[in-house]
């Protein structure tokens, strides 16, 4: 389905970015892994990769920095020549309530998981809309929709990148680049496994499938929309949640 295609995932050396990353290897993607300078999981995530058949190289760099994002395009463009998928998957959470919130806490979420996004979306239209193609898959959160106490500047960032997701369908659709988000909802992973049992129980009861999610869930939809199984649909946002939000 995706054999030969290009595909850069950020913040993909564990968790649901690793699984996507697996995911569209699977398929036949060349994949560039990207995570924040210190990670040591991004190495193993690539022999994994090359392991399935297909090239894989790391481009560490933190998605905040536009010199590092100029790095992994001109790095990804330097090996492979073009870039056909683009997954804006990095993203972190500081809870608290919102009285209790430091300006720090606000600003270190927006800044990864907003302007993160914001920064690769603009460094990789380039050579997206020079060969008229591409796909880019924003990885928001259920909470983007429905608000959640305690996540005020989570909740911030994933609805500000919805709204980032249906801007850039409607300004690149005309060059041949679709965007559409993936809003997961509660996914087992490094990021759900610190909330307290009290928390997930809630999450569990309010979930119509009656289980939690796998990040190989939230995969299989990216690769939807990577692909060309889904070449009219942009601008969209898919809840993968089990039916928790309807
Ligand atoms: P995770 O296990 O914490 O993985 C996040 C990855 O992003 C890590 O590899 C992390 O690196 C990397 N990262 C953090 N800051 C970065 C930066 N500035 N630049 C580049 N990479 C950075 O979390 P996850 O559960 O897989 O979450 C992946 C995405 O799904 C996030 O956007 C999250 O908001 C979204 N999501 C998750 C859930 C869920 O239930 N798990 C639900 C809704 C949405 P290090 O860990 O090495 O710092």
């Amino acid at each position: 389905m995706l054999k030969g295609k290009v595909a850069i995932i950020t913040g993909s050396g564990r968790g649901i970015g690793k699984a996507i990353a697996m995911k569209l290897a699977s398929y036949g993607a060349n994949i560039v892994i990207n995570d924040i300078p210190s990670s040591t999981d991004a190495d193993v995530t690539c022999e994994e990769i090359k392991a399935m058949g297909v090239d894989s190289i790391v481009v560490k760099g933190d998605v905040r920095n536009k010199e590092d994002v100029e790095k992994l395009i001109s790095e990804t463009m330097d090996k492979f020549g073009k870039i056909d998928i683009f997954v804006n998957n990095a993203g972190i959470t500081r809870d608290g309530l919102m009285i209790r919130m430091s300006e720090d806490d606000w600003d270190l979420v927006m800044d990864i998981n907003l302007k993160g996004a914001f920064n690769c979306i603009k460094a990789v239209a380039r050579p997206m809309m020079k060969q008229r193609s591409g796909a880019i898959v924003n990885i928001a959160s259920i909470v983007g929709v429905m608000g959640n106490a305690g996540q005020a500047n989570y909740v911030a960032s994933k609805a500000g990148l919805i709204g980032l997701t249906k801007t850039t369908a409607k300004e690149f659709a005309s060059r041949g680049i679709r965007c559409n988000a993936v809003a997961p909802g509660f996914i087992r992973s490094a990021m759900t496994d610190v909330l307290s049992d009290d928390v997930k129980q809630k999450y569990f009861d309010a979930i119509p499938l009656g289980k939690f999610g796998e990040t190989e869930n939230i995969a299989d939809v990216v690769a939807f929309l990577a692909s060309d199984m889904s070449k009219y649909v942009t601008g969209q946002v898919i809840n993968v949640d089990g039916g928790l939000v309807m």
